[in-house]
C-alpha cells in the first residue's frame, strides 16, 4: 500500500511538471507577431519633474517617426535588416540621441562613433568602433557585415573602408551639438575641481557621467520571413578617453540576433554590459534554459547586471513576435509596434 502510494506520487509529480513544462514551452512556441519592431533612444536617469513639456513631446514624435519608418518596411515585405538601418538611420540624424548627430565628446572634444549589427538567419555581424566622419556608423556597420571578411573595424581604418564603399563622408563637425558640447564642459569642470581636492577620490566616471542619461540607439525586427535582425549606434559615453570603446559595438553584449532565440539592442553603461555579455545572456537562457523573453531579460538586467552594479537596459524581440523592454534605471526611450500597428511609445518607467 505505501509503495502503491509513493508510485502515484511520483506519477502526479511528473505529470503536474510535464504540464508546466509544457504551458512554458507553448508560450515559446506560439507566434503572437507575424512581424514586428521595437526600439531604444537610451536608459539613464530620466525624470518626468526634469523633462519639459516640449522635450518630452520631440522625443515621443522623433521615436515614433523612427518606428513607423520600420514598420512600413516590414508591412511591405523588406526585410529585417533594412528595417533596423532605416529606423536607426532616422535617429542617428537626430539631435536629440546620443548616435550621429547629437553624439557625445569625448575628453579630447572629438565624437567617436561606435555600431553594430547582427542578422539572425546567418549569425553574420559587422561593427565599427571610434569611427569620426561616416554619417551613418550602422550603415557602416551592415556594411562590413556584407562586403568584407571581417566583423568589426576601427578608427581611421574604418573610415578608410567606407570610403572605398561609397558610404557619405561628413566633416566631423557635422557630429557637434551646443548641448552635447555644454555637458563635457560641465564635467570635466567637475572633475577638475575634484581633483583639486583629493585626487584620489576622483574616478573617472563621475556621478554626473554615471547619472547622465545615456541617448544611445537600437533597433530589433522580425521580418514576414521569420528573420531577425539587430542593430546599435551610438557616441558611447561623455568624456571617454584614450579611444575607449563601450558594448555598442561588442556583438554579444550591444547586440545580438539569432532566429532560433531573438534579437537584443543594449543601451547603458557599456562596461558592466561587456563584462556581462548581456545580449547573448538573454539568446543563452533561451537557447539552453527554454526561458521565455520576459523571463530571459528580467534575469539578466534586474537580477545579474544590477547585482554587478551596472544600470541600463534593452530591448528584445523572439522569434514569435515577442517584445520585451527592460531595464534598472528610471527611464528608457521606447517604442514598439506589432503586426496590427499597434503603437507604444514611453519614456518613463510605468
Ligand atoms: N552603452 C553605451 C556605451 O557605453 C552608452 C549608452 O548606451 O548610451 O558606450
Amino acid at each position: 500500500m505505501k509503495k502503491l502510494l509513493i508510485i502515484i506520487s511520483i506519477l502526479w509529480v511528473s505529470v503536474a511538471c510535464t504540464s508546466q513544462a509544457d504551458k512554458q514551452n507553448k508560450a515559446i512556441t506560439k507566434s503572437i507577431n507575424e512581424f514586428a519592431i521595437i526600439i531604444h533612444g537610451g536608459a539613464g536617469t530620466i525624470l518626468k519633474k526634469n523633462m519639459s513639456a516640449e522635450k518630452e513631446a520631440a522625443y515621443k514624435e522623433k521615436l515614433t517617426e523612427a518606428i513607423k519608418t520600420g514598420y512600413e518596411i516590414l508591412k511591405n515585405g523588406g526585410t529585417s535588416t533594412a528595417a533596423v538601418m532605416k529606423t536607426i538611420q532616422v535617429m542617428e540624424e537626430s539631435p536629440l540621441f546620443n548616435a550621429g548627430k547629437g553624439a557625445v565628446f569625448t575628453h579630447d572634444e572629438t565624437n567617436e562613433l561606435d555600431a553594430s549589427f547582427m542578422d539572425g538567419k546567418t549569425l553574420n555581424a559587422g561593427a565599427v568602433a571610434g569611427v569620426k566622419d561616416v554619417k551613418s556608423p550602422i550603415e557602416l556597420a551592415i556594411k562590413v557585415m556584407t562586403d568584407s571578411d571581417h566583423v568589426m573595424l576601427s578608427g581611421d581604418g574604418a573610415s578608410t573602408f567606407a570610403k572605398e564603399k561609397g558610404l557619405e563622408i561628413v566633416d566631423p563637425s557635422y557630429f557637434f551639438t551646443e548641448n552635447r558640447f555644454k555637458t563635457l564642459q560641465r564635467i570635466k569642470h567637475k572633475q577638475q575641481t575634484a581633483l583639486d581636492h583629493d585626487a584620489k577620490k576622483v574616478a573617472f566616471y563621475d556621478a554626473d557621467i554615471k547619472n547622465a542619461k545615456f541617448g544611445t540607439v537600437g533597433c530589433v525586427a522580425l521580418d514576414k520571413n521569420g528573420n531577425i535582425a539587430a542593430g546599435t549606434s551610438t557616441g558611447g559615453m561623455t568624456n571617454k578617453r584614450w579611444g575607449r570603446i563601450g558594448d555598442a559595438p561588442i556583438i554579444g553584449s550591444g547586440t545580438y540576433a539569432n532566429n532560433k532565440t531573438c534579437g537584443v539592442s543594449s543601451t547603458g553603461w557599456g562596461e558592466y554590459f561587456i563584462r556581462s555579455q548581456v545580449a547573448y545572456d538573454i539568446s543563452a537562457q533561451m537557447e539552453y534554459q527554454q526561458k521565455t523573453l520576459k523571463d530571459a531579460t528580467q534575469n539578466v538586467i534586474q537580477e545579474k547586471l544590477t547585482k554587478l552594479g551596472g544600470t541600463g537596459g534593452v530591448v528584445a524581440l523572439d522569434k514569435n513576435g515577442h517584445m520585451s523592454f527592460e531595464f534598472n534605471t528610471a527611464g528608457m526611450y521606447r517604442a514598439s509596434m506589432d503586426d496590427k500597428g499597434n503603437l507604444v511609445v514611453k519614456i518613463y518607467k510605468e
